[in-house]
């Protein structure tokens, strides 16, 4: 007798599906059970794909049946809802999109399915991925299963949600400015940003295309570099996709990190950062520490200040580009109601877009204008530059950074929804990440009061192995990660 099979790690259900202690069917009816019961608290999920994840299933048990496996092959998965699945409504939680069903598959969607995965949802998100708590969804907001008056995080806070309250085994979510890692944090799960242009984006709803990246969401570092060994990798359709070839991610994973010089930068210890977040980040480094690593507590990155005014120029830039596609002609929602032309794209944007997406198409449009663009665009990706040199120069000297994923842990539903710069604080330690390009993985380390703590490892360009390594020695010497909300 297996307990709730829906709380199984991959790495765990890959076992019991091989030695056939378990089917992917009934794996999956175990996670769509657990969505009818939790869902209506949680309502982290836009949209539930029971019939196509039931095909799947009984599929990946054919596979199964014919020994022809992958360790991902059966396990069921939720998708965030701004990856195009062909044939099922992919609608960023925007009133824009609510409506639209792709007619092709994101790269990273046919490189699951090629691993036979089980796709058992779309997952809620703030509207276009703009957001840090997934209140800006246009459907509903999205509560935290370990206090459900809490935000789980943005925007990939369905996602996580899916994970955190056992929904599906695992989940894959999109990081513009901290959005897997912030939820990660905030709902206790593992949450890894690769490199910019180690996943294809193709497929992927755009918002700021220099700084979006796919990445996953799972209970633990071995399944996070179990997923992650399936969507990494080069793809000719999209152009910042590298061509750096991808290991197994899985072989680095070993329990000690001894002459690993990890480098604790101070700018990320905030004013303002909640005091029992220091003091669990400071514990998990000490323990990093007994692990073997060496760690220098002052590294200087006197830029990091910049890296939100940066941020919040360059991301709403590209946005107003991104987002100029939706004028009700090409797909999406169109207002009908009138003989002009100019009405009818005024009004589809007007209805379409919620106020946050809306707050962003007027920065970006602004900052991009004649006569402001060199003020504003310009001078923020000089500091971008500046940002990147000085994290290349850290790393001459650390093969690691260790930070707190948030300075705070998860935050009431409804406090920072009227302030938009709380909001975009939120994000303070994360966003520099995406800045810079920079793999970085969240992972649960503490809580306060009940309440999650997540701790962000930060690599080189491509240095997801050495992440993924000290995160994995981190959770085989604690138990955070093991803890699951009682819900
Ligand atoms: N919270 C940040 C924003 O609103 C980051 C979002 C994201 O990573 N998609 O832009």
């Amino acid at each position: 007798m297996i307990p709730d099979h829906n709380r199984l790690t991959i790495h765990e259900a890959h076992r019991l599906l091989k030695t056939k202690q378990l089917s992917s069917v009934e794996l999956t009816k175990a996670c769509l059970e657990r969505i009818s019961k939790v869902e209506p608290e949680v309502h982290a999920l836009v949209t539930v794909t029971d019939e196509l994840a039931l095909r799947q299933a009984e599929k990946a048990d054919e596979l199964i049946a014919t020994g022809d496996t992958n360790p991902l092959t059966g396990i069921p998965m939720a998708i965030k809802d701004n990856m195009c699945i062909k044939g099922v409504r992919t609608t960023c939680s925007s009133r824009m999109l609510e409506n639209f069903v792709p007619p092709y598959d994101a790269t990273v969607i046919e490189k699951l399915n090629e691993c036979g995965v089980v796709i058992i949802g779309k997952a809620n998100m703030d509207e276009f991925a703009m957001g840090s708590s997934t209140e800006h969804s246009a459907f509903f907001p999205t509560p935290n299963p370990w206090d459900l008056s809490r935000v789980p995080g943005g925007s990939s806070g369905g996602s996580a949600v899916t994970v955190a309250a056992g929904e599906a085994i695992c989940a894959l979510g999109s990081d513009t400015g901290g959005s897997i890692r912030q939820p990660a944090g905030f709902c206790s799960v593992t949450g890894l940003k690769p490199t910019y242009g180690r996943v294809s984006r193709y497929g992927l709803v755009a918002f700021a295309s220099s700084l979006d990246q796919i990445g996953p969401l799972t209970q633990d570092v071995m399944d996070c570099a179990l997923v992650l060994n399936a969507i990494a990798g080069y793809d000719a359709r999209d152009s910042t996709s590298v061509p750096e070839p991808t290991p197994d991610y899985t072989r680095c994973l070993t329990t000690e990190l001894n002459g690993l010089r990890i480098g604790v930068p101070k700018e990320y210890f905030v004013e303002g950062m909640q005091a029992e977040v220091e003091v669990a980040i400071r514990a998990a480094i000490n323990k990093l520490e007994e692990l073997g690593a060496r760690i220098e507590w002052e590294v200087a990155l006197p830029h990091t200040p910049y890296a939100l005014a940066a941020y919040y120029i360059i991301a709403p830039s590209e946005a107003s580009a991104n987002l100029a596609r939706y004028d009700g002609v090409k797909y999406g929602f169109s207002y009908a109601d009138t003989d002009s032309m100019w009405e009818a794209l005024e009004k589809t944007r007007q209805y379409g877009f919620g106020a946050e997406v809306k707050r962003r198409i007027m920065l970006g449009t602004y900052a991009l204008s004649a006569g402001y663009y060199d003020a504003w665009y310009l001078k923020a990706q000089k500091v971008r530059t500046l940002i990147r040199q000085e994290f290349d120069q850290a790393f001459e000297k650390y093969d690691a950074l260790v930070t707190p994923t948030s300075p705070t842990v998860p935050f009431k539903i409804g406090e920072k929804i009227d302030d938009p710069l709380q909001m975009y604080l939120s994000d303070v330690c994360t966003l520099p990440i995406n800045i810079a390009g920079l793999p970085a993985i969240s992972i649960p380390a503490g809580f306060a009061d009940g309440l999650p703590i997540g701790m962000q490892i930060i690599g080189k360009p491509f240095s997801e192995e050495t992440i993924l390594k000290t995160a994995y020695a981190y959770q085989q010497a604690t138990e955070w990660h093991m803890r699951r909300p009682n819900i």
